[in-house]
């Protein structure tokens, strides 16, 4: 398939399938087509985050919505791909799991086609079998089912002219596979007993397969109306009906003890990617609710004495207190002209792996780096140095901890203080992120810094019982006892203060938890 191919200068159409819900399980074709899209057309059940990795200028329409409140008809949806394509955009027509599954993509295939303009189809992992799958239902298995349906449940099997035979299907295929189906188990399962399936056939209902959200009921077909009602399963669902149902007990859900857990990441907008990252690479779907924001409180004339000092050798030792420290100072460098040749004639300390890692970023090498990152632990560190005598220059956030400047003044260094910045809530939090913390829908809640832990009190109005349930996990032990302190006693504190630490804690203690040794 040619997804990099396509005529633009005369638009083309990519009929996408986004796969059923978990937006990991889209093909790396749909998603190069997403990442070069001019205009995207989406359906509801399509993976809403799939839309982020759209260029920003990208044109999303939802066809769910179309204009106003009315969802956009199939014409209207025909309509708008052929003018775009007409009109010489790379057009993405976006839908849940395969287009050629119930998606009317067919439709749309054979309007394009009529209207001679070109498009290219990139089939999805369809709900029918993927949901299944993350269910711990394989859809065919030997010596259990060797033939399998996929069905229809949105006719009503009570009118004479629909087009799916329920009683015939009943006993010809070994698993049944509805879609559509959860409004009309009630005409549908008596339709396939009639037909002749046993009522104790093994099966379960599929909500909202391979999200954070996907609840799985299982009874036998004579009951599984009543189960469906007693749980509330709602649309989008899926009915399966087979043996097959059985290896459930076997197989489980699938996934590890992260998969499928709404994990809350608190860390700025900048930082928040490589433990995002990390966390999806285990599964988890990460719930990105920056509580810090870095805002600049730089005092222009205190940035211009310290390179001046700097450019003199005045200072032995720059310490950076944190990562966005040096990102900060660089940059007012950088603005003034100036370049990491100012530290020449002094030496490095970096409070903490990730603040050497931001120096090593911006190719500087801290000569010493405090293995706890706390201001004690770089006083520590630095204690085996002849700071007696010397100046420091320390930049650093407003209003952090004073046990640096105060153990390297009381080791007889003259320490001069740089206020960089602030870490402040965001002033426009991501709306949908405070939705899901305050409906009790995250699992776990992240935090790597203090800030981070005082900005989402702040966040939610001081208002914490919405994390009650979450398991809480810190960094490191500051950060720990800021949110001990606050009322949230830490489940789990990273033995190594860093991203993989932190996610390998998270991981043993889901482990202990589950009842399993960590491995
Ligand atoms: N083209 C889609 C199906 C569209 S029809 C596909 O291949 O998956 C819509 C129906 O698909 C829903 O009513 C539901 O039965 C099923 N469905 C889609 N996504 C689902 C999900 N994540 N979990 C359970 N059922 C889903």
């Amino acid at each position: 398939m040619n997804v990099d191919g396509g005529p633009t200068s005369h638009g083309h159409v990519w009929l996408v399938g986004g796969g059923p819900g978990d937006p990991a399980l889209i093909t790396a074709a749909g998603l190069a087509a997403l990442r070069r899209a001019e205009v995207v057309l989406y359906d509801r059940l399509a993976p809403s985050e799939l839309l982020e990795e759209c260029p920003a200028t990208t044109l999303l329409i939802d066809a769910g919505k179309g204009a106003g409140d009315h969802a956009m008809t199939q014409d209207q949806i025909n309509t708008a791909l052929i003018e775009r394509a007409r009109a010489g955009r790379r057009v993405v027509r976006l839908k849940g799991g395969d287009p050629y599954v119930f998606g009317r993509g067919g439709e749309e295939a054979v309007a394009l086609a009529a209207a001679g303009v070109t498009f290219t189809t990139v089939p999805g992992v369809t709900s029918a079998i993927g949901g299944l799958a993350a269910a711990g239902i394989p859809v065919t298995h030997r010596g259990l089912a060797s033939s399998f349906a996929v069905v229809t449940g949105h006719e009503d099997p009570a009118k004479p002219e629909v087009a799916v035979q329920w009683e015939r299907l009943a006993t010809a295929v070994d698993t049944l596979v509805v879609l559509m189906g959860v409004g009309r188990l009630e005409a549908i399962v008596p339709a396939l007993i009639a037909g002749g399936r046993d009522s104790g056939t093994p099966s379960a209902l599929v909500e909202a397969a391979t999200t954070p959200d996907q609840r799985v009921v299982e009874a036998s077909l004579g009951g599984i109306v009543a189960a469906a009602r007693a749980t509330g399963i709602e649309a989008p669902a899926l009915l399966v009906v087979g043996e097959v149902v059985r290896l459930r007990r076997q197989l489980g859900d699938g996934g590890g003890l992260l998969a499928g857990r709404r994990v809350l990441v608190t860390r700025t907008r900048s930082q928040a990617s490589t433990l995002a990252d990390a966390l999806r690479a285990e599964g988890a779907v990460p719930v990105m609710l920056p509580a810090i924001e870095i805002e600049r409180r730089a005092d222009p004339d205190a940035v211009r004495i310290s390179v001046e000092r700097l450019g003199t050798g005045h200072y032995a030792w720059t310490v950076f207190g944190s990562a966005n420290a040096v990102d900060v100072y660089l940059d007012l460098l950088a603005e003034r002209g100036a370049d990491a040749r100012v530290f020449a004639a002094c030496s490095l300390g970096a409070l903490g792996e990730a603040t050497a890692r931001a120096l090593g970023a911006r190719g500087l090498m801290a000569d010493i780096v405090a293995a706890e990152a706390s201001g004690e632990g770089m006083v520590e560190a630095l204690s085996h140095e002849q700071v007696a005598g010397q100046a420091v220059l320390l930049p650093r956030a407003e209003g952090g901890r004073d046990a640096l400047p105060e153990g390297l003044r009381a080791a007889g260094a003259t320490v001069d203080e740089l206020t960089l910045y602030l870490s402040a809530p965001p002033a426009e939090p991501p709306q949908e992120a405070l939705a899901l913390l305050r409906a009790g829908k995250i699992d776990i809640v992240t935090f790597t810094s203090s800030s981070t832990v005082r900005n989402l009190g702040t966040l939610l109005g001081g208002d914490l019982a919405a994390l009650r349930d979450a398991v809480i996990a810190c960094i490191g032990p500051s950060t720990a006892a800021t949110a001990a302190e606050a009322g949230l006693p830490p489940h789990v504190v990273a033995e190594e203060h860093s991203v993989p630490g932190l996610v390998a804690a998270l991981g043993a203690y889901l482990h202990s938890q589950a009842g399993e040794a960590p491995s």
